[in-house]
């Protein structure tokens, strides 16, 4: 699923603290970021991209990033999936024609599906985090010193989970690397939560 866009964005700006990946697991390493939440106004849609400036609070660097409007980010999300689909064609045809056609062809056959299978997988990993939101390696699959993350905002229907009586408040997450049953699971578990829960204001 792509990043849901809002026109008022949140994000969190933050800069990488750590030199070296610490390892996290068997193949992991995790890199440590500080930082805090902005809103960036997107234009209109229509309008052409435009800047937006921050200072980092760790290093006094000042950052410049572009900022498209929803509507061009929607489209830029649309492309980049085009291209990974394109990707895991090539990738299937070719695999296909390794076993139909086979002998002389499989020297051209193999590299383009090896193509096709990096450009999938990578392309689509674009995609996913394409957030309309430009440069200094933002929503690129590095890791750039400084970081772009968006803030998706509460899915519509899906209010606050707070106890108007003592303020308890039951939490759920929602994102768009979740399937849309898995938040609306998770949604009705806190809502039980919330309802079940010892009200301290009797
Ligand atoms: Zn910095
Ligand atoms: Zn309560």
């Amino acid at each position: 699923m792509p990043l849901a866009i809002d026109r008022d964005q949140k994000i969190v700006f933050a800069h990488r603290t750590n030199f070296v990946g610490k390892p996290t697991g068997p193949s992991t390493v995790s890199w440590d970021y500080k930082g805090d939440e902005h809103v960036i106004v997107r234009p209109d849609d229509g309008q052409p991209a435009k800047p937006w400036q921050v200072k980092c609070k760790e290093c006094r660097k000042n950052l410049e990033f572009t900022v498209h409007s929803v509507a061009a980010t929607r489209r830029r999300q649309a492309r980049w999936r085009a291209i990974a689909w394109t990707g895991l064609a090539v990738l299937i045809a070719s695999v296909a024609g390794c076993v139909v056609i086979g002998g002389a062809a499989l020297a051209v056959l193999i590299p383009a599906a090896i193509v096709g299978a990096a450009t999938g997988y990578y392309v689509g990993g674009i995609a996913a985090d394409e957030m309309g939101i430009t440069g200094n390696g933002a929503g690129m699959p590095i890791v750039a010193k400084h970081s772009v993350t968006l803030v998706e905002s509460r899915p519509a229907g899906m209010e606050e989970l707070v106890c108007a009586k003592c303020g308890h408040e039951e939490e759920f997450t929602w994102g768009s690397h979740l399937r849309k049953g898995v938040v609306e699971r998770r949604y009705q578990e806190a809502k039980a939560r919330l309802d079940a829960h010892t009200c301290r204001a009797k």
